[in-house]
């Protein structure tokens, strides 16, 4: 069965090669404070910021998931306020998060088919201010000009981004961020278990001046044990050794985007022309490019994903308030024409 599930999704063929290779070589039982663990962490830290263009005066931290993300951004970054916007099913799960932690954290809903009106935006001086880049629930994306014009608008305010589903997909402009995340189970095509958490030379600021040392994953903690390229705990050193692997194999961000885009772009002209099947969202600025979400009526999207699955491809199911009335396919990296095709094939039945 080939996942076109939006996460967890279809994993690189290198998978399971590089697994048997790690317990091969030991990796599966190595040492979290051991030399080649450390060389480990400074490889993939090296090829994390060559394929991505990660900028060198941000740091990449090693956690486990996005959720966790949230509670870190939360925990060491927000002072009392943060600001929330959100048009689906994480954002606004983010917001109830931080929310409990911290009380303040207040929200500013938009429309899935627009983008957010920057004159809305009226965060306090110290707020911390947190988007969903690529809103999985809905496959909608943040068009990289307002993240600028954001970021413009709120030169020292901390801006942090959910890039879950989208991260090594399309090229990030990580300046127009300071706090940037992802687990590995979208478009890294690795299995859960890992995220990485990145932060600028503002948020690392931020997080120093908080001082914030409750949690073993406090920003100043994960920043300590980074200089000596090294983690808080002991982390899943087999998802480390598979990103690293995986980022020896696939080429610079710029192509793996060029390829996402084509194919998005066939995704949607296909849609275009159907009778029954309709992109969840219009507006062509607001699509997303690696998660495709298809509005039909209910009983066409079950018999859909039933015949698909009879031809080995699983479709993800709509999500939350689009359960019925949407499902998503996956436009992840590690998808292959063959398989994207093959799947067209049956859709076209539609
Ligand atoms: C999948 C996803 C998450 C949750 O990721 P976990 O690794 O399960 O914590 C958060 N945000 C977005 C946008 C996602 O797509």
């Amino acid at each position: 069965m080939v996942s076109f599930y939006p996460g967890p999704s279809r994993i690189y063929d290198g998978v399971p090669r590089w697994t048997a290779e790690a317990a091969r070589k030991g990796i599966l039982s190595m040492n979290h404070r051991s030399p080649e663990f450390m060389d480990l962490v400074e490889k993939t830290n090296r090829l994390l910021r060559a394929r991505l263009h990660i900028p060198k005066t941000y740091a990449i931290f090693f956690v486990s998931s996005a959720t966790e993300c949230w509670e870190i951004i939360a925990q060491s970054l927000v002072h009392n306020h943060s600001l929330h916007l959100h048009n689906g099913s994480f954002g606004e799960k983010w917001y109830h998060y931080t929310k409990r932690l911290k009380p303040q954290a207040t929200d500013e809903p938009f429309d899935p088919d627009t983008i957010p009106d920057l004159d809305r935006l009226n965060p306090s001086a110290d707020a911390v201010i947190c988007l969903t880049h690529n809103e999985t629930s809905n496959g909608t994306c943040i068009p990289t000009g307002f993240l600028r014009d954001l970021r413009k608008r709120f030169p020292s305010q901390v801006i942090a981004v959910d890039a879950t589903s989208s991260m090594a997909g399309v090229n990030l402009d990580f300046k127009a961020g300071d706090v940037w995340f992802a687990s590995v189970q979208k478009c890294f095509g690795l299995p859960a278990g890992l995220a990485l958490l990145i932060c600028s030379p503002r948020a690392l600021e931020r997080a120093r001046s908080l001082g914030e040392r409750l949690h073993y994953n406090s920003i100043v903690f994960l920043e300590t044990m980074m200089a000596l390229r090294q983690t808080t705990h002991t982390p899943n050193i087999l998802g480390i050794y598979l990103l690293c692997r995986s980022l020896e194999k696939t080429g610079p961000i710029a192509s793996t985007e060029k390829k996402i885009a084509q194919r998005a772009r066939a995704w949607y002209e296909f849609l275009g022309m159907r009778h029954g099947l309709r992109p969840l969202v219009p507006n062509s600025a607001v699509q997303s490019k690696t998660v495709i979400a298809v509005a039909a009526d209910p009983g066409q999207i079950s018999t859909i994903k039933r015949v698909a699955r009879q031809a080995g491809f699983l479709l993800g199911n709509g999500y939350a308030p689009w359960a019925t009335t949407s499902f998503r396919i996956a436009n992840f990296p590690a998808l292959t024409n063959k398989e994207i095709n093959g799947l067209l094939r049956v859709m076209k039945a539609f």
